[in-house]
């Protein structure tokens, strides 16, 4: 059988025929398996969602526990038959619950990854190299250019910082699903041991995170009664959208922080009024995506939401088959 008959795109998403199932659908559908809680992947209104016990917790969280007519939680590594497909989930490193899913049948194997990196994070499973014919990478940052510095160095620059300006607060826009985690857990892990300030908007998803055993230390809304002085020397994570708020007058003199992989780009940081970039994502960079496409052993690459070009042309020049799968409703939530 052709790899196009086992999963092929159409309009709600990625669909498969022998399972009629879809992958992350972008519009509703009678049975969808989601990869992980971010907003583009993970949309309400679904008749069944099968998807790991952290992102439907994640979803119920977000959109509220109706968000689809039925649900079931997917074991890690279990394999589970859906109509003539075998369907099983495994860890992607990308967000806590995220998950790649591999779909065989009939002796061929295709994994779509969703959203994945390597680099380690203590806030979630690593991801696992699942051998395959046909591997369905992101490329979000799939571009030479971008290459992440390890985060610890990142997270240094950050405490550096605050340490030379310790009047001004420093505030850290970071997305609410994973990112923020991700920094809070990094700040501890360097030895920051201050309460953290986070915005409302953080509170429901890192409440969840501690429940599932990620410690991140003692956090704090910031409330104003005590005036400014109260946040000098702090630091404060909010949505990035928040650093333009009323919220973020409370602070004194704070220095714009942006927790993402875009910061890579200089124009970007700049026109985002961003003073203190911070390179940190939770995708793969180049090196990354190119070592996992070698890892997996796959014959056939498709490419999607990103910079398919360049990868699909990389994937050619080794001598392997790769093609750009022109997914739409994709829009980078988590970085
Ligand atoms: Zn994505
Ligand atoms: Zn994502």
């Amino acid at each position: 059988m052709r790899a196009s008959d086992l999963l092929c795109p159409r309009p709600e998403g990625l669909y498969c025929p022998p399972g009629d199932f879809y992958i992350d659908p972008v519009r509703p559908v009678p049975r969808a398996l989601v990869t992980h809680g971010h907003s583009d992947h993970a949309r309400s209104g679904h008749g069944s969602v099968l998807a790991t016990r952290q992102t439907l917790d994640i979803m119920g969280l977000r959109y509220g526990e109706d968000f689809a007519g039925a649900t079931q939680a997917a074991r890690l590594g279990e394999a589970i038959d859906i109509g003539g497909a075998r369907v099983s989930f495994h860890p992607a490193g990308h967000v806590l619950g995220s998950a790649q899913i591999r779909v065989e049948h009939r002796g061929l194997v295709i994994v779509a990854s969703g959203d994945y990196k390597r680099q380690p994070d203590a806030t979630c499973k690593p991801f696992e190299v699942v051998p395959c014919h046909v591997f369905i990478t992101e490329a979000t940052f799939a571009l030479p250019v971008f290459r992440h510095p390890p985060d610890t160095e990142e997270i240094g620059r950050l405490l550096k910082s605050v340490g030379q300006f310790p009047e001004r607060s420093h505030l850290v826009g970071a997305y609410a699903l994973g990112k923020a985690q991700r920094v809070i857990r990094l700040l501890r892990d360097a030895g920051y041991e201050r309460p953290i300030y986070i915005h409302g908007a953080l509170a429901k998803l890192s409440d969840y995170y501690r429940s599932q055993g990620v410690d991140l230390g003692m956090l704090h809304a910031p409330t104003v009664e005590g005036g400014k002085g109260d946040f000098a020397g702090a630091v404060v994570v909010g949505p990035p959208s928040a650093a333009q708020d009323r919220w973020a007058r409370r602070f004194p003199d704070p220095i714009s922080c942006f927790a993402s992989g875009w910061m890579r780009i200089r124009q970007r940081a700049r026109q985002g009024g961003v003073e203190l970039p911070l390179i940190i994502s939770d995708h793969g960079d180049w090196d990354e995506l190119t070592a996992t496409i070698t890892e997996t052993g796959a014959q056939e690459i498709w490419v999607t939401h990103g910079r398919e070009e360049a990868l699909v042309r990389w994937c050619e020049l080794q001598g392997i088959a790769a093609r750009p799968l022109h997914l739409v409703g994709y829009e980078d939530e988590g970085d």
